[in-house]
């Protein structure tokens, strides 16, 4: 167990605690009620909620703190209580200063300055983390044919997607508003000059959003610090993304269940892995319907539009980073031309499900390719009931 501690202070504080609380307790009761064992995946990725059973089996320790917008959760093995702690609070803390770093929604951001001197001329310093994933950003936006670009996050505020919507009806913005944005997104506005750490946007009326790729990075070195920290196996997750550490190649892997595009409380697949970490980019974690018609956060900037067909994309790479971007680009791409992709980017497996309309969904609206071929267990629709 996690000593809960009493150094909170702040009511805020103690409210998340709980908040946090609760979001793990109630996946681990409904976990030990209804799952079979069978079919039972140690984790849910895509937003399903927290490390349900990873987090039962033995960990010396395990945490879960509010930061990027959503929950981060962490569980780390063969530590004993007190250096599993200080391992967790490391983990924390990374992800906190990355937030502090790179969010938009941060004023005292790096991003936050770089956006607000849009179009000024004036070079902005950054930090050697905000650079390394700003130059990692631009280069999966031209590995994917512009499909991943961190500039639309103009037409994001524009959809006023910074909003977390669950389904309500919300009018979308005018054809005429779209266009005249669309034609703006682009990063060849974006200045990065690596030798002297700064970076500039060219347009005023463009912004950057590290939203597709940044939790990622801070996945990434909170797998760093628990590691630093003496941890040998850990799990670790951020907004519905994993991060898995662990001795790959030896002893078990990992099972992971993938969500149900239309049913947040079922899985419909298990994802076999060692190691590595797991992405889902899904077109119902943000949303809002219109006239019946589904509207989300991933825009095709091509089009300024959601990028419609897929309704949830899975990608497995070795690091969070690309875990993260590239379920944003693969999504956008869709399954046809993202498996073109893949196969100049060895190490990348994805696992689409197209979008069933108002139909169910069947083993037809899967796509596998890559490495993640050969791992994926399709569950089927069942006779209604969860994980059967
Ligand atoms: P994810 O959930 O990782 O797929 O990231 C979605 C977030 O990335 C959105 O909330 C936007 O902030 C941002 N985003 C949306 N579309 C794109 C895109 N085509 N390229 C890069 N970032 C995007
Ligand atoms: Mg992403």
């Amino acid at each position: 167990m996690t000593g809960s501690g009493h150094d909170a202070g702040e009511g805020t504080t103690v409210m998340w605690r709980l908040i946090a609380l609760a979001l793990i307790l109630v996946p681990i009761l409904w976990t030990l009620l209804d799952r079979q064992e069978t079919t039972r995946p140690d984790a849910t990725v895509g937003g399903a909620g927290p490390a349900a059973k990873a987090m039962l089996r033995g960990a010396t320790g395990r945490r879960a703190w509010f930061v990027m917008g959503t929950m981060a959760a962490a569980s780390v093995w063969d530590l004993g209580e007190e250096r599993a702690s200080e391992a967790l609070e490391r983990a924390r803390a990374v992800t906190l200063r990355i937030d502090s770093l790179m969010s938009s929604y941060i004023a005292t951001s790096e991003i936050s300055l770089l956006n607000r001197r849009a179009g000024t001329g004036i070079q902005t310093q950054i930090g050697s983390e905000t650079e390394f994933v700003l130059s990692r950003a631009l280069q999966i936006g031209r590995d994917s044919g512009g499909r991943f670009d961190v500039t639309v996050a103009s037409l994001v505020e524009l959809w006023r997607f910074y909003v977390p919507w669950r389904g309500e009806e919300v009018e979308p913005p005018s054809r005429a508003e779209i266009d005249s944005v669309r034609t703006r997104v682009g990063q060849r506005s974006i200045r990065l000059d690596r030798s002297l750490g700064t970076a500039l946007l060219e347009d005023p009326g463009l912004r950057i959003d590290l939203g597709g790729i940044g939790k990622g990075y801070a996945l990434d070195l909170a797998a760093d610090e628990v590691r630093r920290a003496g941890v040998g196996r850990a799990y670790l997750e951020l907004g519905g993304q994993i991060r898995l550490v662990g001795e790959e190649g030896a002893g078990e892997g990992w099972r992971l269940g993938i969500r149900h595009p239309r049913q947040p409380d079922r899985i419909v697949a298990i994802l076999s892995v060692e190691g590595g970490s797991i992405a889902t980019s899904g077109d119902y974690e943000r949303y809002f319907m219109w006239e019946g018609r589904r509207y989300f956060h991933i825009i095709d900037p091509s089009t300024g539009w959601p990028a419609y067909g897929t309704a949830s994309v899975t990608v497995w790479a070795p690091s969070a980073l690309d875990a993260d971007g590239w379920s944003t680009a693969l999504f956008v791409a869709g399954a046809e031309r993202g498996a073109e992709l893949l196969a100049g980017l060895p190490g990348i497996g994805a696992l689409w499900i197209l979008d069933p309309g108002e139909g169910p969904l069947t083993d037809a609206h899967f796509r596998v390719a890559g490495p993640l071929i050969g791992r994926v267990e399709l569950l089927g629709e069942g006779d209604g009931s969860p994980f059967d």
